[in-house]
């Protein structure tokens, strides 16, 4: 039995070497996943509820593998931040984003998305020159800065003095600020003293438990109240069904994302609604 329980243990190191590996190998293509043209941007309707009208588009990052197909970001992600990939993904992002809100604002005026918003990780925060590339971005794309939102988490701010600071001189230049995946970090609320924001995004596991009765139906009300005594907006994030969005509507929500109102899409998909409504 011994024996065995060596072999398994010699089968289970194996299969951990095996993954190590694997991770190596995906680490080593992440470094030129840009420079091969391997990422590209999709985009997400932001709605206001109840008429379902774009308020905004959430930009999501995609890395597709020439072997290996679509990588989802909770694998790529981790893995450039580790490396410190990340700053140049991340301008890449930026650019590339706001490159396409000025071509939405050339070309559909008043139609365009209002907020087109960025997901901006921890280390990029944290980096000394993130205000000042983010300006520099924002010269070289034209992009009218009251449209643009950053999206950011509570452990990027919880962790980093810098970070913060950055937050606050972005707000001053006028860019809006976001606090992503609200609920699931450890101090949300008294996060908000240290660091305003303009929206505060409630996480999908509250939404997709907020049928009425159940315990996510109670923080998800509770927490419009204390962004509405707190003048921010609230987005409620992962809404999938109409019975959600009903709730969410009834609770005061008037942002809401989610599969019920369309999938990341690429931007000719966004822009075919845009098309639309002006005709409309
Ligand atoms: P996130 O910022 O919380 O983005 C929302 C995620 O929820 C997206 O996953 C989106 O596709 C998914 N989602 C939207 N509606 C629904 C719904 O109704 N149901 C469910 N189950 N999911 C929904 P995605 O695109 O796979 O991105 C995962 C995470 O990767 C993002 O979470 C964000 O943390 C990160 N990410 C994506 N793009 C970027 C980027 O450009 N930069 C950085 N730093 N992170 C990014
Ligand atoms: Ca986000
Ligand atoms: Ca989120
Ligand atoms: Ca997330």
């Amino acid at each position: 039995a011994k024996e065995q329980g060596g072999n398994r243990l010699h089968w289970f190191d194996a299969a951990m070497d095996h993954r190590a590996a694997e991770s190596a190998r995906l680490g080593a293509d992440l470094e030129h996943a840009l420079a091969r043209g391997e990422m590209f941007l999709l985009y997400q309707p932001i709605v206001e509820l109840p008429s379902h009208r774009h308020a905004g588009v959430e930009v999501l990052l995609r890395w597709k593998h020439p072997l290996r197909g679509l990588i989802p970001p909770d694998v790529f992600i981790p893995m450039s931040e580790q490396s410190g990939l990340i700053i140049d993904i991340g301008r890449w992002v930026l650019e590339n984003a706001c490159r396409q809100a000025t071509t939405w604002q050339r070309e559909y005026g008043d139609d365009a998305p209002e907020k087109v918003s960025i997901n901006v990780s921890a280390r990029q925060l944290a980096e000394p020159s993130f205000v000042s590339d983010v300006e520099d971005i924002l010269t070289r794309t034209g992009v009218d800065r009251s449209r643009l939102m950053l999206e950011i988490t509570e452990t990027a701010v919880l962790d980093s003095g810098p970070a913060l600071a950055a937050v606050r001189e972005l707000r001053r230049r006028g860019l809006r600020v976001a606090l992503d995946d609200f609920g699931t970090g450890q101090s949300s609320l008294s996060l908000l003293l240290d660091c305003p924001v303009d929206v505060l995004k409630v996480d999908k596991s509250f939404v997709s438990g907020s049928a009425v009765g159940n315990a996510g139906a109670a923080i998800v009300e509770g927490l419009i109240g204390f962004t509405s005594r707190l003048h921010l907006d609230a987005v409620a994030e992962g809404v999938e069904t109409f019975d959600q969005a009903e709730h969410l509507h009834s609770a005061g929500y008037r942002f809401a994302q989610g599969y019920l109102f369309g999938r990341p899409m690429p931007a000719e998909a966004i822009e075919a609604t845009l098309a639309r409504n002006r005709r409309e």
